[in-house]
């Protein structure tokens, strides 16, 4: 049996330890869409200007300001149509003084012209029809620049939008096809195994004997992981046998990254998992923290795998889950920010319990009201009280002998926004 640390340790320690253990897995390549959901490895550099060449931006005439000036109702400026582009065309005719090209939204701007007016503020004198060999009527002037998107202002040739550590969603997927990059280096999908421990759980269908619960938490951690676009493997459960959990997680560190298991971590008489990591040869990164939920958390590593041995409590496996699961995968998936967004916010509502000597953290839902966070954390907080995720967006961090009352600032992990502002 592995030696127990004596004390708890702190959850910002645990988290560093986690965190300087982790990094990025390999780096592929692969097609843009394939992409989505990992981490950039490298921000390519954009081979081709956005615009590709100056387009107009409306169905118009691409003409030259200079001749439009002084325009007016009255005094109207007469134009002759030399030629009509489409979007998909190429101007073969150069606007000169006194001449229009007829120019569709997204078509090539003709060489000479330097604004484009709309088709709504040209007049058509009588017999015109505004087509090529027809002439039309300006009655506004036109600015040069006017209506046009130039090569390269949207995104110039040789610039890095979208670079090393950010994740590959539907924007960025946008700006990398827009500018021809149809093959992206990220790191690799993790391949992470969910076990859920424990004698008295159900997976599968089927009614349950006396005494059996259904098996929550193997459900909770897959949905969790595959919404982070990783490759989840649930190996269901395992008796709370040494050599059920050895012979479950062993195959699984053998083909993946990471195991994470739910329960047998405490100190009960069924608590097999820490006998299991010694068996396997795991290096402890430590064994207890100072949270509540969730102190028995255990975290082993061997070679370049990890294995997270959440507390099976419901509510331990989600707040272990966020706090220390989540972002050490996702620096393992080579993002460069991999924490959750965590501000303050004023508090609305909050349990009936006293302070602790440990960390605590409140499931609460988190909203924005005349332009400030508030948290509301006035639910159950036991535990073993799934009911208490519904609506969860939040957890209200806690430090260790302190008890906030409501209307108080404290401390908030957003669950459900990105892990980064822009910009970062
Ligand atoms: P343990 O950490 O194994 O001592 O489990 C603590 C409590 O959580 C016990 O009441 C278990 O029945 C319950 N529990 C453990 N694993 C799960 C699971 N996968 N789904 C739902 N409840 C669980
Ligand atoms: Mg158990």
């Amino acid at each position: 049996m592995a030696v127990r640390e004596a004390e708890p340790i702190a959850v910002e320690e645990a988290r560093r330890r986690c965190f300087e253990w982790a990094s990025p897995r390999e780096v592929v390549r692969v097609p843009l869409v394939e992409a989505v959901g990992c981490y950039l490895a490298r921000g390519p550099e954009l081979p081709e200007d956005v615009p590709p060449f100056d387009r107009s931006l409306k169905d118009g005439y691409a003409v030259r300001a200079a001749d439009t000036a002084g325009a007016s109702d009255g005094t109207p400026v007469s134009l002759i149509v030399i030629e009509e582009v489409a979007a998909g065309g190429w101007p073969t005719r150069t606007v000169e003084p006194g001449t229009a090209v007829r120019t569709m939204t997204g078509a090539p701007v003709a060489p000479g012209a330097d604004a484009v007016v709309p088709l709504e503020n040209v007049r058509l004198p009588e017999g015109s029809a505004g087509r090529e060999g027809d002439r039309i009527e300006l009655v506004i002037p036109a600015r040069a620049g006017d209506e046009i998107q130039r090569r390269g202002d949207d995104l110039p040739k040789g610039s890095s939008p979208v670079g090393a550590g950010e994740r590959l969603g539907p924007r960025e997927a946008a700006v990398l096809a827009t500018a021809g990059v149809l093959e992206v280096e990220v790191v690799r999908r993790l391949r992470v195994a969910v076990l859920s421990t424990g004698d008295e759980l159900l997976s599968g269908p089927g009614p349950l004997r006396p005494g059996q619960i259904r098996n929550s938490n193997g459900p909770m951690l897959a949905a969790m992981m595959r919404m982070e676009g990783w490759d989840v493997r649930d190996l269901g459960q395992c008796s709370d046998r040494v050599e059920s959990v050895v012979q479950a997680v062993h195959g699984a560190l053998e083909s993946g990254d990471v195991v994470v298991t739910t329960g047998a971590v405490s100190v009960g008489d069924y608590d097999v998992v820490p006998h299991a990591m010694e068996r396997l040869g795991m290096k402890l990164l430590f064994q207890k923290v100072a949270i509540r939920p969730g102190k028995p958390m255990t975290v082993g590593v061997k070679d370049d795998r990890i294995w997270f041995a959440l507390p099976g409590n419901p509510a331990s496996t989600f707040v272990t889950a966020h706090l220390f699961l989540l972002p050490t995968l996702r620096k393992m998936a080579g993002a460069r920010v991999w924490d959750a967004l965590r501000t303050i916010a004023v508090l609305k509502g909050r349990p009936s319990e006293g302070p602790i000597p440990l960390t605590r953290y409140w499931r609460a839902r988190v909203w924005l009201e005349a332009g400030r966070a508030v948290v509301d954390a006035g639910r159950e907080q036991l535990s073993a009280a799934i009911s208490s995720f519904l609506g969860a967006n939040a957890l209200v961090e806690v430090p260790p002998g302190e008890d906030p009352r409501v209307g108080e600032a404290v401390a908030v992990w957003w669950l459900d926004v990105p892990p980064a502002p822009i910009g970062y």
